[in-house]
């Protein structure tokens, strides 16, 4: 049966301008990471796409690697594009990256222009598209000259392959540079994306001032921890959870440590009638850098829940003094 979106998905999300740009970005993004590889169940990938769609989040965060196996998630994706979402491609944002190992030898990682140029045609390929709306280098490379990489990433949005350029975990001064080399190219940073959540606060010091002075916008991926900042982790380890798995970043000694805080939070999320997710999204809203919030899911509920967060984002002094008073603990 042919998908039919909401036809009000536009009215409950709500998008703020994505820096000194034209493009406007839902406060909620959705990630392709986790949950999007062959390994996975391709309708329930469908259906956490259709789901997003439905709920206005018309931006969708890939990288070539992102699967397992690598380049499989965005060729999930351009299957689900071809069958579901055809007719709506003008209505997406959608994002790709490279920087991390993706093929063997020494031109299928890092920051070259010989990388950078050719693992774009690749994502291009799976993902059946003639152009990604951003392209990012998904990481600094501290041995390739940055204006080498600066120069590629330019390149192909001269090329029209990529229209906007993204740059992901740089430091506040690899940020700088970058966008000193890419403003006399014509084609300044349009987004900068990095780890930032209740655990994880080392934006707030240097990239988010910069960010601001520059007029970049700002996308933070994993603002749950990745799935510790729910109610998932309370009574331990659940089989079907992230930190279970294996292969993925979320190790189950990182849940034993932090549980204690993710309990006292969820106390205040629960007096202030949210889910510790939702609290932990809305709490992010506090940093005006901040365009938007990119989530994973590994169902559509999840997704659906989380949402909630931009009905109740508004926090007393109060609440804020005892949310810092646990993440000092
Ligand atoms: P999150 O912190 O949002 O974690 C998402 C995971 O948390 C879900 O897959 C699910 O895991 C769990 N979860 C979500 N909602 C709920 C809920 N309501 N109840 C219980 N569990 C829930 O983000 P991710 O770490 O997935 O990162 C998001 C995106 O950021 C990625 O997809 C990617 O696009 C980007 N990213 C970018 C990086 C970079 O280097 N630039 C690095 C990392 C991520 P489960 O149910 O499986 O336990």
């Amino acid at each position: 049966k042919p998908y039919t979106p909401n036809p009000n998905r536009y009215q409950n999300m709500q998008y703020q301008r994505c820096g000194n740009s034209g493009i406007l970005l839902p406060k909620i993004s959705l990630g392709l990471w986790h949950n999007f590889g062959f390994y996975d169940s391709f309708e329930n990938a469908r259906n956490i796409l259709k789901t997003a769609f439905d709920l206005g989040i018309t931006h969708f965060d890939l990288a070539n690697n992102y699967g397992p196996p690598y380049g499989s998630a965005e060729e999930n994706f351009g299957r689900i594009l071809k069958k579901d979402f055809a007719k709506h491609r003008d209505e997406l944002l959608i994002a790709t990256k490279a920087g991390y190992d993706m093929w063997p030898g020494p031109y299928g990682n890092m920051g070259s222009k010989k990388y950078l140029v050719a693992s774009l045609d690749q994502s291009l390929q799976r993902m059946g598209l003639d152009y990604v709306d951003i392209y990012y280098h998904h990481r600094p490379d501290p041995e390739t000259p940055l204006e080498e990489t600066m120069h590629a990433l330019s390149l192909l949005v001269q090329q029209g392959k990529a229209l906007y350029i993204g740059l992901s975990r740089y430091s506040a001064e690899e940020m700088q540079q970058a966008q000193a080399i890419l403003k006399k190219l014509g084609t300044p940073c349009l987004i900068h994306q990095s780890k930032y959540s209740m655990l994880e606060r080392s934006m707030e010091t240097e990239v988010f001032p910069v960010l601001e002075q520059e007029q970049i916008g700002a996308i933070v991926f994993s603002p749950l921890a990745q799935g510790l900042l729910t109610d998932k982790y309370l009574d331990g380890i659940p089989k079907d959870s992230r930190a279970a798995k294996e292969n993925t970043y979320l190790a189950s000694d990182t849940v034993s440590q932090q549980i204690e805080k993710v309990k006292a939070l969820n106390q205040i999320a629960r007096k202030r009638g949210q889910s510790m997710a939702q609290m932990a999204i809305a709490w992010i809203y506090q940093q005006a850098a901040v365009t938007t919030v990119l989530v994973g899911a590994s169902s559509p509920q999840q997704l659906l829940a989380n949402v909630g967060a931009l009905e109740q984002t508004e926090f007393t002094s109060e609440e804020i003094q005892r949310i810092q008073a646990i993440l000092n603990e």
